[in-house]
């Protein structure tokens, strides 16, 4: 079968299936093989790799994972592109196309199974309107991971790498780098993608870390602080803390656990780095007991 990367094959398949992009599965499929070979370069796919793809559309991706890796599993909730599947990978004997929402399967038992419960690559141009969800269910799943390589929106990208004091630093930011190194390695027009998106996208590289880089007594109450801390952002930490009453921490004891790292009582969330969340977290939690 001939490459999807070129925009007349796509166009072909498009037109012989008589497809219908459906907006509600986020179907944005790429047309450019630079993307393409970037993506698969940035992820380091190689032949000794399991990988996991999400949302295989007709097959444009997947054909230059099975190119590259060892083996292939491609997770695909739209039905009526199974058929078109069947036809553009049939010259592969590498890939295994599951028709399943990504959000219902079980990826650390795959992991297991295929790859000896080895860490495996994810790769994917996601459907954007579960980018969050995907990313952190990957993350917090223990699933092992080597890196996970996907096109996203470019907003939710540079969220995702934003460093403290800047506008895009939140808790995605704090989520994601606890658990990974982000980094932004290609920005993409949209036309590189048909039908067009309405928004810049980014492939992200996230390479995870076989523990986290930080240490956290309590990680659920350093998510929930950091989480209370960027609800109020234009607070300062002290108060935005003392205002969610779920986290029973006082003004008194925030001030407390900020003298303790040198830190100004004024300070803001959005100026702590990740271990500094850990180090005020482990005090209050010390504090709170
Ligand atoms: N990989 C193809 C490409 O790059 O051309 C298609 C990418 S398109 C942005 C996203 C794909 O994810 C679509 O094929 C869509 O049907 C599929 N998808 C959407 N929601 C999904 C879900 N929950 N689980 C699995 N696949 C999903």
């Amino acid at each position: 079968m001939a490459s999807l990367g070129i925009p007349q094959n796509t166009i072909e398949i498009l037109k012989k299936y008589n497809i219908k992009f459906q907006k509600r599965f986020g179907q944005n499929f790429l047309i450019d093989t630079h993307v393409l070979d970037k993506i698969i370069d940035a992820a380091g796919v190689s032949s000794n790799d399991f990988v996991l793809e999400i949302g295989p559309g007709i097959g444009t991706l997947t054909q230059y994972l099975c190119e590259n890796a060892r083996e292939v599993m491609a997770v695909e909730i739209d039905s009526s592109l199974i058929p078109v599947l069947s036809e553009t990978l049939s010259g592969y004997n590498n890939v295994t196309v599951v028709n399943e929402d990504i959000l219902k399967i079980d990826i650390k038992k795959i992991a297991e199974e295929r790859n000896g419960g080895k860490a495996i690559k994810v790769v994917a141009n996601l459907p954007y309107y579960i980018t969050t969800p995907v990313i952190m269910g990957l993350l917090e799943s223990h699933v092992p991971l080597e890196n996970i390589t996907v096109m996203v929106q470019r907003e939710v990208a540079q969220r995702m790498q934003a460093q403290p004091g800047t506008k895009d630093y939140g808790a995605l930011s704090l989520a994601v780098q606890y658990y990974s190194d982000a980094e932004i390695v290609a920005n993409v027009p949209a036309n590189c993608f048909i039908p067009r998106p309405g928004v810049g996208s980014a492939v992200i590289r996230l390479r995870c870390h076989s523990k986290p880089c930080v240490n956290a007594d309590d990680e659920n109450f350093m998510f929930r602080i950091i989480r209370a801390s960027f609800n109020q952002r234009r607070k300062t930490l002290q108060n935005g803390l003392a205002n969610d009453s779920s986290l029973g921490v006082n003004k008194e004891q925030a001030a407390d656990a900020l003298k303790q790292m040198g830190l100004k009582e004024t300070v803001r969330g959005e100026t702590l780095s990740l271990g500094q969340f850990a180090e005020f977290s482990n005090i209050l939690g010390s504090i709170k007991l």
